[in-house]
C-alpha cells in the first residue's frame, strides 16, 4: 500500500536523521500509514483503506538503517499480536518472530525495538508473516503442483486454483483461503495440506489459495471491506469475480452429484487477542446452520483434536468451536462456508480460524508448525471421510 501520511512539522524537523522515503510500504503486500520517522523512531498505524472497521495488518520496510537501533510504535487497538510482530532482513524471504516479551503496550499503541544488522540493506517489519502469490507459486513449483486459471480479478490479475488427488475419489475436499486478504497464517496450513494430498486415499482436493488476490497483493486488510468483503459476498449477486466463480464451481460439483466437504481457512482478528487466554489464541472451527451437517463437522473437530494431541504439535481446541449463532449471522450477508452448506451434496461445511499466536505461548507458531498442522488435517480428513461415510449422512 502506498499511502504515506507525514506529520509535516515533525518530519521537517527530523528528516535529516532518517528520511521518510526510507520508511515505506510501497511494495507488494505493503501496508502502513507512516505517521513519523526520525532518528530511529518510527510511528506507524495499520492502513484500513476501503474498510468499514480498523484492521491490524501492517507491513513496511526501512532502508539505510544498518546497525541502527529502531524504535517502532504501532498505533491502533491490538495492532500487534499477542505473540509480537515479525522482522525480515532479506526483503521478506525469511521472517523472525520478536515474541510477546518484545512488546510494550500503552493504551491503544504498542512499541518494540530492533537493532538492524550491520550488513542489512533493508529491514521489514510486519504484524504477520506476509504470504503473497509469489509465495504460493514458489511452493506449487517446488512440489510440481500445476496452477490452473480460476478467474480474472477486478484489478486484472490472474487468480489461480489447484486440483490434486485421484479423480475417482469418493469425496472432493474444497479448501479456500484468504477470503480475508491479511489472514496469512492460514496459507501455511494450506501448504501443509496440499503437500500431503499425494498420500490421500479417499479425497480429491480443489483449493483456492488466494480468494481475494487483489487484496493480498495490494496489502489490504480485506476483512470488512466496503460495501462487503469477499467472505460476505455470497448473498444475492456476487460483486467479485472470485466469489461468483467459486459459486459456479461448487454448483457444478453439486449438480454432478459429487460428495464434497468444504473448509474455509481464516485467521482471527488481533482485536480478540488482547489477552493470551482469549479464543483467538487457539485454532477452532466455526460451524454452519444445518444440524446434521454441523454434527458431522463437530465429530471431525473432535477426531482432529485427538489426533493432534497424540502428535504433540499444534492442536485445534474443540472447546473454542463456534456453533451457528442465528442472532449474529442472520444480520450479516451470508459467508462462503454457510452458502456452501446449503448445497445438497456438501456433506459438511465449516470455517476454521488459525492464528499465529499460541495459547499461553510467548512465541508465535512457525510456518513449519502450521504446515505440519495442515498435513495432519489432510490425513485426518482423508481417514474421516473413509470411514463409512455414506452411513454418516443418510
Ligand atoms: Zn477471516
Amino acid at each position: 500500500m502506498k499511502k504515506i501520511f507525514a506529520f509535516s512539522a515533525f518530519l521537517s524537523l527530523c528528516a535529516a536523521h532518517l528520511p521518510a522515503a526510507d520508511v515505506s510500504a510501497d511494495f507488494a503486500g505493503g501496508n502502513a500509514v507512516i505517521a513519523a520517522s526520525a532518528d530511529g523512531k518510527i510511528s506507524i498505524a495499520p492502513d484500513s483503506f476501503g474498510c468499514s472497521r480498523d484492521g491490524s495488518y501492517w507491513n513496511f520496510r526501512v532502508r539505510k538503517a544498518s546497525g541502527k537501533l529502531l524504535e517502532i510504535s504501532v498505533s491502533g487497538k491490538n495492532a500487534v499480536d499477542a505473540c509480537g510482530a515479525f522482522v525480515s532482513e532479506d526483503s521478506g524471504k525469511n521472517w523472525t518472530p520478536l515474541g510477546a516479551r518484545s512488546v510494550r503496550r500503552c493504551g491503544d499503541s504498542a512499541k518494540f525495538a530492533y537493532r538492524v544488522s550491520e550488513d542489512a540493506a533493508e529491514v521489514r517489519f510486519a504484524s504477520v508473516i506476509p504470504y503473497l502469490y509469489s509465495d504460493f507459486k514458489r511452493f506449487a513449483q517446488s512440489r510440481g503442483i500445476a496452477i490452473r486459471h480460476f478467474c480474472k480479478t477486478e484489478r486484472g490479475r490472474e487468480n489461480v486454483f489447484v486440483e490434486l488427488g485421484n479423480e475417482n475419489s469418493a469425496v472432493t475436499a474444497v479448501l479456500t483461503c484468504r477470503h480475508h486478504a491479511c489472514e496469512s497464517a492460514a496459507s501455511f496450513v494450506l501448504e501443509g495440506f496440499l503437500s500431503a494430498v499425494k498420500y490421500a486415499k479417499n479425497i480429491r482436493v480443489t483449493a483456492f489459495p488466494l480468494v481475494d488476490l487483489d487484496g493480498v497483493e495490494e496489502g489490504g486488510q480485506g476483512k470488512f471491506r466496503k460495501p462487503r468483503d469477499h467472505n460476505q459476498d455470497y448473498y444475492g449477486t456476487s460483486r467479485y469475480a472470485a466469489t461468483a466463480t467459486l459459486k459456479r464451481i461448487l454448483d457444478k460439483l453439486n449438480a454432478d452429484g459429487k460428495k464434497t466437504v468444504v473448509l474455509d481457512l481464516h485467521s482471527p482478528l488481533f482485536s480478540e487477542m488482547s489477552s493470551i487466554s482469549t479464543r483467538a489464541n487457539g485454532i477452532y472451527f466455526v460451524f454452519g446452520k444445518n444440524g446434521k451437517k454441523r454434527n458431522l463437522a463437530k465429530g471431525f473437530s473432535l477426531k482432529l483434536a485427538e489426533r493432534y494431541n497424540e502428535s504433540g504439535g499444534l492442536a485445534n481446541n474443540p472447546e473454542l468451536d463456534v456453533d451457528f449463532d442465528p442472532f449474529l449471522h442472520d444480520r450479516r450477508p451470508i459467508t462462503f462456508a454457510k452458502w456452501a452448506e446449503r448445497l445438497e451434496n456438501v456433506m459438511w461445511s465449516a470455517a476454521m480460524e488459525i492464528p499465529f499466536a499460541v495459547p499461553s505461548g510467548e512465541m508465535p507458531s512457525t510456518p513449519d508448525q502450521l504446515r505440519n498442522f495442515g498435513k495432519i488435517l489432510l490425513e485426518e480428513l482423508d481417514a474421516h471421510v473413509g470411514i463409512d461415510w455414506e452411513h454418516q449422512v443418510e
